[in-house]
């Protein structure tokens, strides 16, 4: 078959379980299907990124290469917006991954997103919102202070096709990170987990939110 240009080839879809909301408008409506993971790392180029050894590590003191250098470079910058920018690319950055079943495609992922979207369900969790219950929807609008825009959504009735898809979500291998705290499916799984990494952590976490 000709493959051309287009994405919307009719290939097996092994592989590429990660959802990414790669443009401006792209959308997302989905179910969270488990306790979501999280991992720092620091761009070292374009292409690639590092694990930060510091906010990956239980110990909060932990050293980091890359920490240590952006903290160089931050203080060399001084209030030179071009150099703090480019120094800025060296940052600490957090993703999410949030297993999901995806209600537009009924398909089962990992949703790599921002600490934004996070603390946005974070915050509907700590109302006692049941973050499981509700379904969502994330736009990636690009606007100024609100890169994303989270939306909590009505409980959604699951097909039993659906159900199938959310039941193979809740078995997907996060693979990396750390499990977050703050949106933890069983409770019970809360005492197993570190303790908070400190302050700077949810610094780091604070310098994203500006994204
Ligand atoms: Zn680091």
């Amino acid at each position: 078959m000709e493959a051309g240009f287009k994405r919307d080839l009719n290939l097996p879809t092994t592989g590429s379980k990660y959802i990414k909301l790669k443009s401006k408008g792209d959308k997302l409506k989905f179910l969270i299907a488990g306790t979501p993971h999280y991992e720092t790392k620091h761009w070292v180029s374009d292409r690639e990124a590092i694990l930060c050894d510091k906010y990956n590590s239980p110990d909060k003191k932990a050293d980091c290469d890359y920490c240590s250098q952006y903290a160089q470079l931050i203080k060399d910058a001084g209030s030179d917006k071009g150099l703090i920018e480019e120094a800025n690319k060296l940052r600490p950055q957090v993703t999410f991954y949030y297993p999901v079943l995806d209600l537009t495609n009924n398909v089962a992922g990992v949703f790599q997103t921002s600490p934004s979207v996070h603390w946005t369900i974070v915050g509907y969790s700590e109302d006692d919102v049941d973050v499981f219950k509700c379904a969502w929807s994330v736009t990636r609008t690009e606007e100024p202070g609100k890169y994303y825009e989270t939306r909590r959504l009505d409980p959604v009735k699951l097909t039993p096709e659906q159900e199938e898809v959310l039941a193979t979500a809740k078995t997907l291998n996060l693979e990396r990170g750390k499990q977050s705290e703050s949106v933890v499916a069983d409770k019970e799984e809360a005492s197993t987990e570190n303790p908070k990494s400190g302050d700077d952590f949810i610094a780091g976490l604070e310098a994203d939110k500006k994204e």
